[in-house]
């Protein structure tokens, strides 16, 4: 952690005694720190319009609006509202000590003082709101790493779809909500018709390459709610909660259409691909994902063997609906 140097500090003296303020500027100065003064309650809140105070030294009886107001209205600033503020008063009254405390201020210090008190208290109490402001910071820092990295652990790094262990965690959620509240969910398995051959014949970068627009064309057609995982190699898999066997099968006919559309130009030349999907959607008592998985595999599996570029339903095996 780096030291506080008086030099960043920007402290804001109020006092409406001319002799006071030139007082504690020459000491405050002689130990490095920036300052700026005023002399009333309404100078210093118009001065914060305009800088923003690392700490405030404040006079408490002044003519016409006196510390505490002063203080009040710095306290419900959002904006000032976490400057340490001091006060300096030559009042020792026990009432207006523990009302300075009350208000928010930081520390008290009765005229006269020693300077070097002073001097010691305002460093303590920079001290302690840099150290705060830095560890707020990291803390904050930590939180960003932490996201970023539960992100790279539960992603496909090529895709940046869901990889399948985060892929089951949230599905298997899902299956336990769907079976909770006796609600529809299905789940398609998508795979890429002979995808060896696309590598076979432009290469593995190409390949790559129509991995990350399929999966593009997939999250065209699907709902917030709906989670996209790679499964395998070129093997995805979508969950779409409250989604029945049929609304399943219209989106995975609908994602089949559009990813025969698209073309990928490679070296002067348009590669197009296929896939075939399988659907399965949740039954009464179904305790487990595995089960919804295994019935699209098995529809997949179908698809494929009926020869691909289609969609078959678990329910539905001999093909798409009418
Ligand atoms: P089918 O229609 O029966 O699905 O045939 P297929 O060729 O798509 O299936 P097969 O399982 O025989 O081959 C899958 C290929 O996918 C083989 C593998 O090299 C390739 N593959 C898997 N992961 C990646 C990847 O991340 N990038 C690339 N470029 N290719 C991959
Ligand atoms: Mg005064
Ligand atoms: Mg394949």
């Amino acid at each position: 952690m780096t030291r506080l140097n008086p030099e960043n500090c920007l402290i804001l003296v109020v006092d409406d005694l001319l002799l006071n303020l030139q007082f504690m500027a020459q000491a405050l100065e002689s130990a490095g720190y920036e300052i700026t003064l005023a002399s009333s309650g309404k100078q210093a809140l118009e001065r914060m319009q305009l800088v923003r105070p690392d700490l405030i030294l404040l006079d408490l009886m002044m003519p016409d609006m006196n510390g505490f107001e002063v203080c009040d209205q710095i306290k419900s600033n959002l904006s000032l509202a976490d400057i340490p503020i001091i006060f300096i008063t030559a009042s020792n009254e026990q009432e207006h000590v523990l009302q300075a405390f009350d208000k928010g201020a930081v520390d008290y210090i009765v005229k006269p003082f020693n300077t070097y008190e002073l001097l010691a208290r305002v460093r303590t109490h920079l001290e302690l709101r840099y150290t705060q402001n830095q560890l707020k910071k990291m803390l904050e820092e930590q939180k960003e790493l932490v996201k970023s990295l539960e992100r790279l652990a539960n992603t496909d790094s090529l895709t940046g779809v869901w990889n399948r262990r985060y892929f089951l965690k949230i599905a298997e959620q899902e299956t336990e909500r769907s079976r909770r509240y006796n609600r529809p969910l299905s789940v398609l398995m998508i795979d890429i018709d002979h995808f060896k051959s696309v590598n076979d014949n432009y290469g593995h970068a190409v390949g790559d390459e129509v991995l990350i627009i399929m999966t593009e064309t997939v999250i065209n057609y699907l709902r917030n709610l709906d989670i996209l995982g790679r499964f395998g190699g070129e093997e995805f898999v979508v969950l779409l909660p409250e989604t029945d066997n049929k609304s399943a099968v219209i989106t995975a006919e609908r994602i089949r259409e559009n990813i025969e559309q698209v073309t990928i130009p490679v070296d002067g030349k348009l590669v197009s691909i296929t896939v075939s999907i399988g659907v399965g959607s949740y039954q009464k008592g179904d305790a487990s994902i595995d089960i919804l998985i295994q019935r699209a595999d098995t529809a997949l599996y179908q698809a494929k063997n009926q020869g691909r570029n289609r969609v078959v339903s678990h329910y539905f095996p001999q093909g798409v609906y009418s």
